[in-house]
């Protein structure tokens, strides 16, 4: 019989094949990686300094071993190119066709770059997965100051940890607050102070356009015609759902590939799963569903159609200078923050026109209240 084939070692391809294996160990399966197929958990990416691990020490096991533990091939650095829905085969960038029974696209999100100008661009660094995470520890080794354009999760993580470091950080963010778009102001500026008191700067409004080289460092010049030096950067302005290989096969797309409660596609035996999925409308870039979803689908694959369900899944963000936790509301609910704030500590409620709780925000000490509001709420998907 084909192989079922993931492609894809993130969390969601791993998780997936762990959970597979343990409800089926006969099957064939492969999984595919364009890149080392290494195991990390990547949320550790922006914790590095703080728990004193370099990349290679983040990596838990290497490809073989993962090969060996979960009774699969894995192949890595190879590349999907295309996909061939009705034949049910895939290409490789080599050029080798590989036939599959039932096919998890599990390829995560690409990160958006900002279209930058200036010569300085070899300078300008974004971490979205281990070997990223690889190249920049070496590149900051002698660096003192970074800045960082995009003052969202990744972006302020990273501001924390960095601070940690040692390093001198700026943050660029032009929507005026640090996590403008996952906060209300007041957890915002509970944020931005606890930042500030660690020594993050902020600079709120003007986007950056180019990065020029200068002095053994770089000038970043900023919409509003002024100008902020480093010695590095990293862009952390976004992340998208990949869906373009997806798309040339025929695939439905939306901002991710567009599955069912079932994780199908419009695609026979064609499954989405992580980053680069959109269920029933929901695009969510975080490990929660991707855990939820590899043990909905690896029940599916073994021959047992399951659904997937979303509880409340609230995300820590890891600014250990201000902790915060946010349950983003689900996609598409309109309502009003209710905040309570007292210093760093912020309790903020995001309530729909009905008054229910929807989502919320905490900051500082009212991070302890996480799991009793998180019980509150009703399921993203239920
Ligand atoms: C710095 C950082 C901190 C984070 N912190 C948190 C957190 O605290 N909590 C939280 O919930 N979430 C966090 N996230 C988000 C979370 O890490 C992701 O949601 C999750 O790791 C996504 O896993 P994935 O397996 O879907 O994708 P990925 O980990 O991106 O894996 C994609 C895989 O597909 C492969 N691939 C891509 N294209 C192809 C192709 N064409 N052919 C073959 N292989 C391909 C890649 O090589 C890779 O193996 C964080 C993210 C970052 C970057």
């Amino acid at each position: 019989m084909d192989p079922v084939i993931i492609v894809g070692t993130g969390l969601a391809g791993y998780n997936l094949a762990k959970e597979f294996r343990k409800l089926n160990k006969e099957q064939p399966l492969t999984l595919l990686t364009s890149d080392d197929g290494r195991n990390y958990s990547k949320p550790m990416l922006s914790t590095g300094f703080t728990k004193d691990k370099t990349a290679d020490q983040l990596a838990m096991a290497d490809a073989d071993t993962m090969a060996a533990q979960l009774g699969a091939e894995v192949r890595t650095g190879v590349s999907v190119s295309t996909i061939d829905t009705s034949a049910q085969t895939l290409q490789l960038d080599n050029g080798e066709t590989l036939p599959y029974s039932q096919l998890v696209l599990a390829w995560g999100a690409e990160v958006f770059r900002p279209p930058l100008e200036g010569d300085g661009l070899e300078q300008v660094y974004s971490v979205n997965d281990l070997m990223d995470y690889g190249r920049f520890r070496i590149a900051l080794e002698g660096k003192k100051r970074v800045a960082i354009v995009g003052g969202g999760l990744i972006g302020c993580e990273f501001a924390n940890d960095l601070t940690n470091g040692g390093f001198e950080v700026e943050v660029m963010e032009p929507l005026g607050r640090p996590l403008p778009t996952l906060l209300p102001e007041q957890a915002s500026a509970a944020v931005q102070q606890g930042l500030e008191a660690i020594g993050v700067k902020f600079r709120f409004g003007p986007y950056v356009t180019a990065v020029n080289q200068a002095d053994g460092g770089v000038v970043l010049s900023l919409s509003d015609g002024s100008a902020a030096e480093a010695d590095i950067v990293v862009s952390a302005i976004g992340l998208r759902p990949r869906i373009k290989v997806a798309q040339a096969a025929g695939i439905d797309v939306n901002r991710g590939i567009k599955v069912d409660r079932f994780l199908r596609t419009n695609a026979a035996n064609v499954y989405a799963l992580g980053d680069c999925s959109e269920v029933e409308g929901n695009v969510m870039l975080y490990v929660l569903p991707l855990m939820a979803g590899a043990r909905a689908l690896a029940k599916t694959l073994a021959g047992t159609e399951t659904a997937v369900a979303y509880g409340p899944m609230p995300v820590a963000i890891k600014t250990p200078a201000c902790p915060v936790v946010v349950a983003p509301a689900p996609n598409g609910v309109e309502g009003t923050w209710e905040v309570e704030a007292d210093g760093l500590n912020v309790k903020a409620l995001f309530k729909d026109a009905a008054g229910t709780v929807r989502g919320f925000a905490l900051t500082g000490e009212s991070t302890a209240e996480k799991n009793a509001l998180a019980k509150q709420l009703p399921p993203l998907l239920g």
